[in-house]
């Protein structure tokens, strides 16, 4: 099959479009015919290489697929053969006991298609039987592909660990990012009131689209004072953090009085790893929500696989807005 491989750490020119042979299916597991591929950060972290973590070479990357089933191990039993499906990116043994007591995101084995594993920027790829979720049928594959990663850590930062109420502001950074269009979405499902911020006032008319009820231009206002303007001087009961270090200040200042603040980190190696655990049961009401089109996947660009290289050039300059997925025909 055709691959998008690479055999050293370095820039978006170690990526190479080459033939590698096709993965074989375990008993337990299934062949899917890679669609569309969306990218993320952690395929740049991975790429570039991590402090401490051993990626397997070569590699293929890649941890958000849709696509078709095309061939399934002696004992699956839930899909069949062209089923179309998107996969759901965590990987874990499935037997031990924080998989079987629904914490799979605690397995120690647990990692995500293209982190430990090779990922889907192939025509194929090879899955766990239980990581494949129907896919939307109102959704093309570069939609469905744009959904996992962004939709699972939005939803476990906001609901499960922040425990966004009803009527409560939030502020999400980096409105133009995969997760912020995702972390807009799902907070106004809520019922919250959302101020967004961006760095370019075309990027915060594309969030208040998506819901967004008030934008920051953080190249041109102080995010803490307009935080502070709009709240009455109150504060946020929720900050949405994943820029890191240029915004962490203004986060801690833009929190109202017992206000929480969730990050999935974006700056070092290791924060990324973090954001990697979140947990992904496999019956996700977010699921139900995209297929009745409350949640929307948000897809700037597409690309054809063989230019995978420039399509991780252009998410590293972050000019998108929403998700840059591969289509592999
Ligand atoms: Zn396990």
């Amino acid at each position: 099959m055709k691959a998008i491989l690479f055999r050293q750490h370095g820039g978006p020119e170690v990526l190479q479009f080459t033939d590698v042979p096709d993965p074989e299916p375990r008993p337990t597991e299934v062949l899917v015919r890679v669609r569309a591929c969306a990218l993320n950060h952690l395929d740049l972290w991975v790429r570039g290489g991590l402090p401490n973590v051993p990626i397997p070479l070569p590699h293929i990357p890649g941890s958000d697929v849709a696509g078709e089933i095309a061939k399934i191990g002696s004992e699956v039993t839930t899909v069949r053969v062209g089923q179309k499906v998107v996969l759901a990116p965590g990987v874990t043994c499935g037997k031990c006991a924080a998989c079987i007591s629904g914490q799979d995101n605690r397995c120690r084995q647990f990692t995500n298609l293209g982190y430990m594993i090779d990922g889907g920027c192939a025509e194929f790829v090879r899955v766990p039987e239980v990581n494949c979720l129907s896919c939307p049928e109102n959704l093309s594959f570069e939609q469905a592909a744009a959904i996992p990663l962004v939709f699972q850590t939005a939803w476990h930062m906001l609901i499960a660990r922040a425990q966004l109420q009803p009527g409560e502001d939030v502020l999400v950074l980096g409105a133009g990012s995969g997760v912020g269009t995702a972390a807009i979405q799902i907070a106004k499902f809520f019922g919250a009131r959302v101020i967004a911020t961006a760095g370019s006032d075309e990027k915060l008319q594309k969030a208040r689209e998506l819901g967004a009820d008030h934008g920051i231009n953080h190249k041109s206002q102080k995010i803490r004072d307009e935080v502070r303007r709009i709240t009455n001087k109150r504060g946020v009961d929720v900050v949405f953090e994943h820029v890191g270090t240029a915004t962490w200040d203004d986060s801690l200042a833009s929190l109202a009085l017992a206000g929480r603040l969730v990050t999935c980190g974006a700056t070092t190696g290791y924060d990324a790893k973090i954001d990697l655990r979140f947990l992904f049961s496999r019956q996700l009401s977010f699921m139900k929500l995209v297929a009745a089109s409350r949640l929307k996947p948000v897809v700037d660009r597409t690309f054809p696989l063989a230019e995978a290289a420039a399509a991780h050039a252009y998410l590293e300059s972050a000019q998108q807005f929403g998700k840059v997925v591969l289509k592999v025909l």
